[in-house]
């Protein structure tokens, strides 16, 4: 704390408005109706943290600063110019790990050059407390920083989904997250570490290195929405580690910002999946499961298949219908048609109302923000608490790209990978209209599900873009 103490006071009161702009931000985030204008809001915060920090400081080389500003600059514009709505989680995992590694870098330049840093004392030793944070900072760091790698490949196809589970890991992981604690309290014990003991500080980190990777393979199938914010969190709070050590009060307050509220997602994750904290960050929940996730898909068993005219028949017939989007009408882009066909079903005075469910897709608010993006009436869409009720009086429950979100098997099978997790309970629903391209590919869980081959079930096998823009046809004529 001793040079966030000595910052002009224009400095104080430029982070405390940025400080201001993020929870502003936050708070707009919370609705998809304001989340634009929070957007706005955590720009124009970000930019006067930064700016006051350039001008603040004593740059050692402007340009050299500008031009990685530039790099990463582009880096970054492109990307998000490119990335398809899909491959978000695993864009998210990866600026996580950065984050992680940046925290990881900056402590390991203190820790080698304290004078730099201004966090050594008379005697020319590192300040106890900076010991502290950079202990905590680079740990937490490593952690942030390997557990998103395995994330982002998990996510991103690279490495299974399954769960990997070591023998003994709980016992390998508990020691582990021990001794590196142990480590840091003998670092901060120490008097001298940079001269006696360079290898406590160094060990330290090859630990969290292998503790964030220990921790997320084990995990897997269904659980990935907390480690996703989880690994947030921690992004934020190895951040808000190095703001200390760094005597930067922006960043202490920015990781401690995006710190809680990772914290509070994962709480809010977890208890949507029904899911114990504890029992997700230990690793491997629900991995006990039978070979392939209870058996894995199922493609000899009888269903009923239907076409776009009988889907567009059966739902012009209709009082109600209720829409359940899932990860498919992402990878289909299938949301404007869908919107389109919502609107047709209203004016044929049909009901329309929209089911998300908290994990549906693959990250927290993957559907409102599609469903947003094609305009559908925030009045429609509800969450799963506030619907489920209601299937049992819907005619129709239109599942287009969702499976494991309306998988029965999460209440029955306890084997199942899913078992726990509320589910949308389409089944209730007189008719269920249920859009994949085939009965062989899964969702994300990799398991078979009941409601396609039950009597009220009709399957609407297509691209999902594909089969709404011909039930719009079939809807219009
Ligand atoms: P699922 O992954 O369970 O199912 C997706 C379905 O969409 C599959 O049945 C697939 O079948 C179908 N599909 C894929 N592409 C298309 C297409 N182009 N057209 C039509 N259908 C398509 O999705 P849910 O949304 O139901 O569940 C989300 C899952 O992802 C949960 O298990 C959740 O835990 C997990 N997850 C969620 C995250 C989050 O934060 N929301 C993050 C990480 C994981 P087919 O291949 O036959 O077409």
């Amino acid at each position: 704390m001793h040079e966030v103490a000595a910052v002009p006071p224009f400095v104080a009161l430029a982070y405390l408005i940025a400080g201001v702009l993020f929870i502003l931000a936050l708070r707009g985030l919370s609705s998809p109706a304001s989340s634009r204008t929070g957007n706005r809001f955590g720009m124009a915060g970000m930019a006067i943290a930064v700016g006051t920090t350039l001008y603040t400081h004593e740059i050692a080389n402007l340009p050299e600063i500008i031009g990685a500003i530039a790099i990463g600059g582009v880096i970054g514009f492109v990307t998000a110019r490119k990335i398809a709505m899909t491959d978000m989680p695993q864009l998210v995992a990866a600026f996580h790990s950065l984050v992680g590694l940046a925290a990881v870098l900056v402590g390991a330049a203190a820790y080698l050059t304290p004078e730099a840093f201004g966090i050594v004392d008379a005697t020319g030793q590192i300040h106890n407390a900076s010991r502290i944070e950079l202990g905590l900072g680079v740990a937490i760091g490593a952690i942030t920083f390997s557990g998103s790698v395995i994330a982002f490949l998990k996510l991103n196809g690279n490495m299974s989904g399954k769960p990997i589970l070591l023998p003994g890991r709980h016992v390998i992981n508990l020691g582990t997250l021990v001794a590196i604690l142990g480590l840091i309290a003998w670092f901060y014990a120490m008097a001298a570490p940079t001269i006696d003991a360079p290898w406590l500080f160094w060990t330290v980190i090859a630990l969290s290195f292998a503790i964030g990777f220990l921790l997320i393979i084990p995990i897997g199938g269904a659980d990935m929405p907390v480690v996703v914010s989880m690994l947030n969190s921690y992004s934020g709070w190895a951040a808000a580690a190095m703001g200390f050590t760094l005597g930067n009060s922006a960043m202490i307050i920015t990781g401690a910002l995006v710190g809680s509220s990772g914290a509070i997602l994962s709480y809010i994750m977890c208890k949507a999946m029904n899911r114990g904290f504890i029992s997700v960050i230990a690793g491997g929940f629900g991995a006990d499961a039978g070979p392939a996730g209870a058996g894995g898909p199922v493609i000899d068993r009888a269903y009923k298949r239907g076409s776009a005219e009988d889907a567009a028949f059966l739902m012009k017939q209709a009082d109600s219908v209720i829409i359940v989007p899932g990860y498919g009408m992402a990878v289909s882009q299938a949301q404007h048609a869908l919107r389109e066909m919502g609107d047709l079903l209203k004016k044929e005075g049909v009901k329309v109302k929209y089911a998300i469910h908290p994990v549906a897709g693959r990250m927290p608010g993957h559907m409102n923000v599609l469903l947003a993006e094609a305009n559908v009436p925030y009045d429609e869409v509800f969450e799963l608490e506030d619907i489920n009720g209601e299937f049992g009086q819907a005619d129709v429950a239109f599942v287009i790209g969702a499976n494991d979100v309306t998988n029965p098997a999460a209440k029955t099978d306890k084997s199942s990978p899913i078992y726990g997790m509320p589910i949308l309970d389409v089944a209730n629903a007189k008719s269920v209209l249920f859009v994949k391209r085939s009965m062989g590919g899964a969702g994300y869980a990799g398991v078979d599900n009941e409601v396609f081959y039950m009597d009220n079930t009709m399957m609407l096998l297509a691209d999902a873009k594909k089969m709404v823009e011909e039930i719009v046809k079939g809807l219009a004529h």
